[in-house]
């Protein structure tokens, strides 16, 4: 039985894939901060896929918070096959001379600190094992920075660099690294982003079609399930509309 550890699974992108694992009969660790919501979509992967599922409630900012409940993984649950890095946000899109600084500390906190805090209590046991995959969800904003983007393209840039040097550094030990630098994807991170503005996050994803979480899931399986002797290093998908994170969406709908 393969075993997959996802931060993040209360929404979006990381629901999505801990259901695509699910159903291809892996037990999944989902964590995130919303209790109520972790633990309905544990009782439905179970029911639906007939899969283990363990959530796990914590605010990956809070490094006591996040080391206390990864230790308390029953030993059954701590051969972790694949990590997923994939809770993370964006704050706001102003210009960088009017950012608000809470804005900047949550996503650097979050999106930076955050995978680091999850990624140092699982490693170990990867290594022990000389056996395991990080995935790390970076975004096409860590490949390119766009306007308004400035802190949230710096973290994500910081994630790209965390890969590589994941990458490099873990090879002896025969653990897999890869990054997938998605586009514009229909989940709750506009209204995240908008601060819970529904009006401007609907039309975020207004006029083409954007990918859909299921579409970032069935890539992340596909790089999660490739030969022992294979790794893929980065992966940049978008929506059909969308060339890189600088252009302007084409609104074709
Ligand atoms: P959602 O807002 O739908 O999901 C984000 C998830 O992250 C939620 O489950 C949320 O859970 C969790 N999360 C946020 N902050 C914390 C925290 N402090 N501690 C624990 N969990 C946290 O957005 P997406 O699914 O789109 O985002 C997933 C990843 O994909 C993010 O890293 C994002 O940057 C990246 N991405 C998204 C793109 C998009 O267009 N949607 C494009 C490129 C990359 P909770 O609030 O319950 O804690």
């Amino acid at each position: 039985m393969s075993i997959i550890l996802i931060t993040g699974v209360s929404s979006g992108i990381g629901k999505a894939t801990a259901i695509k694992f699910a159903q291809q009969g892996w037990d999944v660790i989902i964590t995130a901060r919303r209790k109520d919501r972790l633990h309905q979509i544990a009782s439905e992967i179970k029911s639906v896929t007939g899969s283990s599922a363990l959530p796990l409630d914590f605010d990956v900012q809070n490094r006591n918070e996040t080391e206390q409940r990864l230790n308390s993984i029953p030993e059954n649950w701590k051969s972790i096959d694949v990590l997923l890095n994939n809770a993370g946000l964006a704050r706001g899109i102003s210009a960088i001379q009017d950012g608000d600084i809470e804005d900047w500390e949550t996503m650097i906190d979050t999106n930076i600190k955050g995978l680091l805090y999850v990624s140092k209590v699982i490693m170990p046991w990867m290594i022990e094992r000389k056996k395991g995959h990080i995935i790390n969800l970076s975004s096409v904003a860590g490949k390119e920075v766009y306007p308004g983007g400035n802190v949230y393209c710096a973290t994500k840039h910081a994630v790209d660099a965390i890969n590589k040097a994941m990458r490099m550094d873990l090879l002896e030990y025969g653990i897999k690294v890869t990054s997938v630098n998605p586009g514009m994807t229909d989940t709750e991170f506009s209204l995240v982003r908008f601060k819970g503005d529904s009006g401007r996050a609907h039309r975020a994803y207004s006029g083409y079609e954007p990918l859909h979480a299921d579409d970032v899931a069935e890539v992340i399986y596909f790089a999660a399930t490739r030969p022992s002797h294979v790794c893929l290093n980065e992966i940049i998908l978008t929506p059909t509309a969308q060339a890189n994170a600088i252009l302007p969406i084409k609104r074709t709908l």
